[in-house]
């Protein structure tokens, strides 16, 4: 049965404290979402009756938690339409991407060949291949803007080439909103033979993602923006390339066999697994996915897409007030960075605050892309499903009041 998306709200327990004596206004969901009852109810079962070490004991509650550790891998694969075989538990979409740059790229990149990414990166998917680009002695290229804030298509188009290896790029900018069109971008990447890396961090939990479809090579994302616990991430990989990995950290349970000078791994994902895995927050991710689906990508796509236009809208309306990034009507995801002349995001931030509203202020992991619109930072509102009306006008009501104080 599918769940009404407007009780929702009320499975979210911090969205009914208070900040500075006023009811919260959660507005900063790309950083991260809050967590739902049913994850959370999760949690406290798995460490009250199921806690144990995974993939080791052969007693009876080893092997039960084992097969429900395996059960959500078998969920993500679902999730995304991949194998399970292709599904890597990592600490984060930031570990995800580290785990490419330094283990896949290396398999593929030669002296100056390069990698292309483009100029809206959140810094988890730039500064790994900076340095893997210096280390291999890569090229490392960005795609720019266009003039109407969407990445510029004909400037990746001219740019791949035969010495294309690597497209790492976001599939949701976490400053602009904007949704990029990975399946065609993967297609033209394909044509040269480079591999497509999806930066998810900004999409899984707020539209459907099938890795098939968009044929990319690797996708990541987090846990703890999809409604999951933190210290949980995901790294989609194909088959055959993560066959052709080798491991990134060597340790406990990814091994076949280790004698004094050698050690045989496990096939993939097991050999990428090493050490104790964050077994518990793989348990809540589980939960995670299993309360999207009970509301489905129609109502939660929905209700996010009537935020964007309704605060977008509302924002544009204020004189002095700059949104960045594409129009609203176009491909957006319900993310909006803003300036008001004359006030520092971090004052009117402050501002917000006071009045119970959570946004972030600053460059948001993105300084290219700061230097790039000519902004030293933005403040930033993002919305998740569980917001309403009512905290769109609060929003409003808030950056009025700042703009009452400072101008
Ligand atoms: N990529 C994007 C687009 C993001 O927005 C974020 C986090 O804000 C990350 C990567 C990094 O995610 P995490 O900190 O969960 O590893």
């Amino acid at each position: 049965m599918v769940k009404d998306i407007a009780t929702a709200r009320n499975d979210f327990p911090l969205l009914a404290t208070t900040m500075n004596q006023a009811p919260i206004t959660y507005l900063d969901n790309a950083a991260t979402t809050q967590k739902p009852q049913p994850v959370i109810d999760r949690l406290i079962k798995y460490y009250q009756t199921e806690n144990v070490n995974v993939q080791r004991g052969v007693y009876a509650l080893a092997q039960a938690t084992t097969t429900k550790y395996e059960q959500v891998r078998q969920q993500v694969a679902d999730f995304l339409n991949a194998q399970p075989t292709e599904i890597v538990f990592t600490r984060g979409t930031t570990t995800s991407l580290n785990w490419v740059a330094q283990s896949f790229a290396p398999t593929v990149i030669q002296p100056d060949d390069e990698i292309l990414i483009t100029i809206m990166e959140h810094h988890s998917n730039l500064v790994p291949w900076q340095i893997v680009a210096q280390k291999l002695g890569a090229r490392l290229r960005y795609v720019e803007l266009d003039d109407a804030g969407h990445l510029d298509l004909k400037q990746l188009q001219a740019s791949l080439t035969s010495r294309t290896k690597i497209v790492a790029l976001t599939h949701v900018s976490n400053v602009l909103g904007t949704i990029n069109p990975i399946k065609q971008i993967t297609t033209w990447a394909h044509r040269v033979g480079a591999y497509v890396v999806v930066d998810g961090a900004q999409a899984v939990g707020h539209l459907p993602v099938d890795v098939q479809d968009l044929d990319c090579d690797f996708y990541a994302f987090s846990g703890h923006k999809v409604y999951g616990p933190t210290g949980i991430g995901v790294l989609y990989g194909k088959a055959a390339l993560l066959a052709q990995m080798p491991p990134v950290e060597y340790g406990g349970e990814m091994i076949n066999l280790v004698t004094r000078q050698t050690t045989d791994f496990k096939p993939a994902p097991a050999k990428f697994e090493a050490g104790t895995m964050p077994i518990a927050q793989v348990i809540g991710l589980g939960a995670a996915l299993d309360y999207l689906t009970s509301l489905g990508w129609s109502q939660i796509m929905t209700q996010e897409q009537h935020l964007l236009q309704l605060a977008g809208s509302q924002l544009q309306a204020i004189p002095g007030v700059t949104l960045y990034g594409p129009a609203l009507t176009t491909a957006h995801s319900a993310v909006l960075s803003f300036n008001l002349a004359g006030v520092h995001p971090h004052d009117l931030a402050t501002v917000l605050d006071s009045q119970g509203v959570a946004i972030r202020a600053g460059h948001h992991c993105a300084q290219p892309l700061m230097t790039a619109l000519q902004v030293s930072a933005t403040a930033r509102a993002s919305f998740a499903f569980y917001n309403n009306d009512q905290d769109v006008e609060r929003l409003i009501t808030a950056v009025k009041m700042a703009k009452e104080f400072f101008q």
